[in-house]
């Protein structure tokens, strides 16, 4: 099985249709590890877009406050304004997709998939104690989460954690990794939609469970356009300009 894994897309169009094209015949089925929407223009695109595209999505922060599970109360001030604007935006069938999205963590074709941490839904994993509850606790040996829109993760064997900090290199498209027999894993794909870790170019992940590889993939795209149709959409102007900078 070839699972194409995606996380935080936030409503970016242009970054997840560059993404598939880059995962083009890569993959046999896709998953979704939540944050769909939220910060960007195309909130109804986008979950168009992934309804056909995944065989499981789990819900983000992003996915809750944008369809009114949540208030968006504890949100910083332009998270807040995004999370109004798209819960405005969304066609009723939209809204009651987010409104069903499961809560993570799930299992799906032997690998477990959550947003935030495995022992909370919202909780940001970047520390290696806080991937541990994850690293044990799942049912499999390979895990995936987003949340933090970090590309990595962490690895655990022989009683040692260790931090993946695998990303591919300006100007190349993919770094592998290796998943060794015995050792347990939680990784990021990165975010499709908004970089945090200083790369702007959308990112997901690829991994090949019948060969144990895990490709981190990085694929650039016209980041100019979104910013222009969030500008149009009146969105907060920290939002656009971060995109150009991934962080
Ligand atoms: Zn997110």
């Amino acid at each position: 099985m070839r699972f194409l894994i995606l996380s935080d897309i936030h409503a970016n169009l242009t970054a997840l249709e560059a993404t598939l094209v880059a995962a083009e015949k890569r993959w046999d089925r896709a998953v979704c590890l939540g944050d769909v929407v939220g910060y960007g223009p195309d909130p109804n695109e986008v979950i168009d877009r992934v309804r056909k595209l995944v065989v499981a999505c789990i819900r983000g922060n992003h996915d809750k406050a944008g369809c009114g599970l949540d208030t968006a109360e504890d949100f910083n001030p332009v998270a807040k304004h995004a999370a109004l604007w798209t819960r405005d935006q969304l066609r009723p069938e939209n809204l009651i997709y987010l409104q069903q999205l499961p809560q993570g963590p799930i299992e799906v074709d032997g690998v477990s998939l959550m947003h935030g941490a495995w022992q909370d839904e919202d909780e940001y994993v970047f520390a290696p104690a806080q991937a541990l509850d994850g690293l044990l606790g799942a049912p499999t040996a390979v895990s995936f989460f987003g949340h933090t829109h970090f590309q990595g993760g962490f690895s655990f064997v022989d009683n040692k954690l260790e931090v993946i900090q695998l990303r591919p290199a300006t100007g190349t498209s993919f770094a592998a990794l290796q998943i060794e027999p015995g050792t347990r894993y939680l990784l990021n794909p990165g975010s499709v939609g908004q970089p945090r870790d200083g790369d702007p170019r959308a990112a997901f992940a690829v991994a090949d469970m019948e060969h144990r590889v895990v490709e981190f993939w990085r694929v650039p795209y016209d980041i100019e356009a979104v910013q222009t149709r969030m500008m149009n959409a009146g969105l907060p102007e920290p939002l656009v300009l971060r995109l150009a900078y991934g962080r």
